[in-house]
């Protein structure tokens, strides 16, 4: 467990790194913007310059990604979360559910809910996720933050059956958002408003009505994965022979019922 731990976060490291070397080559070949996203000069670099550059070291660090990723599936196997529950969830492959059990201890975590907290997908008093502040010590791990989005992205990639849950809720909040200014969430309006109609006055465009689909989409995926990481809680605390309170997801998940795990794997 402890090389699977260590494989990873060299796998998430490298990729950290990759990521960020291409949002610098994105920000250096486009049109230079000043804070308020206004347009003040040409790119720094032609895409070409930024090839010669960048294109080889970007390469070698995928190449370092794929390496990982293939020792990353060599050591999940076996692993009992793994072979009885993870490899059965359409969209979860060796890398997210190494992730997802060098970041995770189903012993500390007594409730589900316990998993989206350390996430960071638990809505704080503000009535939003919990973000990193300046000074403060965080209770919730970056990465697992950073994992539960792609784990989102990767179920509408796939086209899992949690995406019924992400396609219900992201409707509900649109046709919310349609008939309460714009945004289906309260204490977040006034911001959102101010975005969007900053965003379109700098393009040169109208105010988008309902302006909120991000923001839609970015909740809706989140309740998808929250309930994953919910069902992956109960199986993953089952092999442990610990005990699961159920049913763990209703009333927490809005007012589609409950859904048991088995639901959402293959056969
Ligand atoms: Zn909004």
């Amino acid at each position: 467990m402890e090389n699977l731990r260590l494989v990873t976060q060299t796998y998430y490291d490298i990729q950290a790194i990759r990521l960020e070397m291409e949002g610098r080559v994105r920000a250096l070949t486009q049109p230079q913007r000043d804070s308020k996203g206004k347009e003040v000069g040409p790119p720094v670099m032609t895409e070409e310059r930024a090839e010669y550059y960048f294109a080889i070291p970007i390469e070698r660090f995928r190449d370092a990604e794929a390496h990982c990723q293939k020792r990353l599936a060599a050591e999940v196997k076996g692993v009992p979360v793994w072979e009885s529950y993870l490899k059965n969830v359409k969209g979860i492959g060796p890398c997210m559910a190494a992730g997802l059990i060098s970041m995770l201890d189903p012993r500390k975590a007594e409730h589900a809910s316990s998993f989206w907290r350390y996430f960071g997908m638990d809505v704080r008093e503000d009535g939003r996720s919990p973000h990193r502040k300046k000074g403060e010590k965080q209770n919730w791990n970056p990465h697992g933050r950073v994992l539960s989005w792609k784990i989102g992205m990767q179920f509408l990639k796939a086209q899992s059956p949690y995406c019924t849950v992400y396609y219900a809720e992201k409707e509900r909040l649109e046709a919310k958002g349609a008939v309460n200014d714009g945004c289906a969430f309260p204490l977040q309006r006034e911001e959102c408003k101010a975005r969007m109609s900053g965003a379109a006055g700098r393009l040169g465009r109208e105010a988008k009505k309902p302006p909120c689909k991000e923001h839609a989409h970015r909740a809706a995926s989140r309740k998808m994965v929250k309930l994953f990481l919910s069902h992956l809680w109960a199986e993953w605390r089952k092999l442990e022979g610990l005990p699961v309170s159920t049913p763990y997801a209703l009333g927490k998940l809005g007012h589609n019922g409950y859904i048991a795990p088995g639901e959402m794997v293959a056969d």
